[in-house]
């Protein structure tokens, strides 16, 4: 800092605005100056305290037990690039002891106990978890590599709220389905992605515990730490042995549950591939299936919207969360009359987006889950440039180590390229304009996916208009990617079949008399 240099404290940060700050700045050029001259402390969550075990046994029969295998996989911390845990690697035979576990717990407790009973589990759990809620909040973002204010103020309430909600269902089935008889299914194969690690959990087990249901929970492999955390909140529950069982593993330990002949319900969250290969798996069998795959939503923005109003849905929608999100606005339709302010405005936006450490509470963009991600995202953003699109990337100095890639996005982009059909599941953006909204509907739905929308105007009758016609199962408008347990989430098309959350996801756990 130079001798001229104020220092400013703002609570969270410590700004340093170098003496010539006063300058007169160009009001277009501001954002990009601010970030330029204006750098950051750094505010790190404290997590000295909080402890990753070295080493992660499976969950089964309400114990911690080895892997039959004997064999541990590394969990790594994208940040860093190193091993914090090891992972059992659960097989097939360990899957077999699970689903017994279920089914002995289906058949002795869970399944017989009074709906009263099974909700004061369901509150003590989210009661505990809220208790929790910041040790498991900083493991979250250290095993998965998303920013601590995403898993502090969004996964982890949302995780929380998710067992209360469904608590209070438990002993209101009759009355959710008034004249019907409400009855669980038996044992659900539960298998969950790395974007939203434990909520993704929370979205499986609560429905089905509150239904009366037992579980088989499968982990994605890149992110199982924060679901032992999760067992052992359960065990404190004094969970009743068997009702919850933790398998982890690969896409072999997926495929032992998915093949399981004693599965009554499987519930999926994950690519549209895996997707596919369970549903042909489950086909002519008894099994009841539910998918939640992958999206390519479209956000448009009308002429008449607020354009600040939008570019912050537009960060929120694909920005932050790194772009790990299955609803996120990943096309984003521009009215041809507003192209240059929001194109304008957004490049400066992405400007002062920090990328770095997910720990420090100023970062925007936390680190890209796996190599392996970073890998596709790379490619898709090649297969881009290739095809003819124009990539725009801040200047921003990404770490020297960990997973990282900076926010970015195409414009040149037409219908049929790459990045405009499959999903990239990274902070990358592809613009596309449109004239009328009878073309931006078209074009939207012109995608094999039908997970998410978002509409940007000032008229509730165009926000009706749209959203009544886009063939997506979650539209939002002047917002995006809001969350609540009560609402009903799914797709259509290839991004799925089957609702989470609300009165809906009830039913996909449940069989009605
Ligand atoms: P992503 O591309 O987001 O990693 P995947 O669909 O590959 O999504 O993985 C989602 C979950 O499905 C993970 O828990 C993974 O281990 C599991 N999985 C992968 N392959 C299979 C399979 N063939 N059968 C069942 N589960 C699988």
């Amino acid at each position: 800092m130079s001798k001229k240099s104020k220092k400013l404290t703002t609570g969270v940060a410590t700004l340093v605005a170098p003496a010539s700050h006063a300058a007169i700045v160009p009001v277009r050029d501001r954002h990009l100056r601010f970030n330029e001259r204006w750098n950051y402390s750094p505010a790190p969550e404290v997590h000295t305290d909080i402890k990753i075990q070295p080493r992660y046994d499976l969950f089964i029969g309400g114990k911690f037990v080895k892997p039959s295998s004997g064999k541990y996989f590394p969990s790594i911390n994208p940040a860093t690039e190193k091993q914090h845990a090891e992972i059992a690697q659960g097989t097939a035979a360990d899957v077999d002891k699970a689903v017994k576990a279920a089914r002995r717990a289906y058949e002795k407790t869970w399944g017989k106990m009074p709906g009263r009973e099974r909700g004061k589990y369901l509150f003590r759990i989210a009661r505990l978890l809220q208790e929790k809620m910041r040790d498991l909040a900083v493991i979250e973002s250290l095993d998965g590599g998303k920013t601590i204010r995403e898993s502090r103020n969004i996964d982890l309430p949302l995780v929380a709220a998710h067992f209360f909600y469904h608590a209070g269902w438990a002993d209101k089935l009759d009355y959710a389905f008034p004249g019907r008889k409400p009855q669980p299914l038996g044992v659900a194969g539960q298998i969950i992605p790395w974007n939203f690690p434990l909520l993704m959990a929370a979205w499986k087990l609560a429905p089905a515990l509150a239904c009366g249901n037992t579980c088989v929970l499968k982990p994605a492999e890149t992110t199982s730490v924060t679901a032992m955390h999760l067992a052992e909140i359960l065990a404190e529950a004094d969970l009743p042995e068997g009702v919850v069982n933790i398998v982890t593993g690969f896409g072999d330990t997926g495929a032992a549950i998915v093949n399981h002949p004693d599965i009554d319900k499987l519930a999926f969250t994950g690519s549209t591939e895996v997707g596919k290969i369970i549903a042909k798996s489950v086909a002519g069998t008894r099994k009841k299936l539910t998918l939640e795959l992958g999206g390519k939503a479209a956000n448009i923005i009308c002429e008449d919207a607020p354009i600040d109003q939008a570019i912050e849905g537009i960060i929120q929608g694909i920005y932050f969360n790194q772009g790990h999100v299955c609803c996120a606005g990943s096309r984003l339709f521009v009215q041809e009359s507003i192209v240059e302010p929001v194109i304008r405005r957004l490049r400066n936006r992405l400007s002062t987006l920090r990328v770095g450490d997910p720990l420090d509470k100023n970062t925007d963009i936390g680190a890209i889950n796996s190599r392996e991600q970073l890998g596709k995202i790379r490619e898709m953003v090649e297969s881009g440039k290739k095809e003819g699109a124009e990539l725009f990337q801040p200047a921003c100095k990404l770490p020297s180590k960990g997973f990282f890639f900076a926010p970015s996005f195409f414009t040149g982009v037409t219908d049929s390229h790459r990045i405009a059909q499959e999903e990239i599941f990274g902070p990358v953006l592809s613009v596309m304009t449109f004239r009328t909204p009878e073309e931006a509907l078209e074009r939207a739905n012109n995608t094999p996916y039908g997970l998410s929308a978002g509409v940007w105007t000032d008229k509730g009758s165009k926000v009706f208009k749209l959203a009544t016609q886009l063939r997506a199962g979650v539209i939002w408008a002047e917002t995006y990617n809001k969350f609540d347990p009560a609402s009903p989430f799914g797709g259509y098309k290839e991004s799925g079949f089957g609702r989470e959350g609300g009165k809906q996801g009830l039913l996909s756990y449940l069989k009605l008399g």
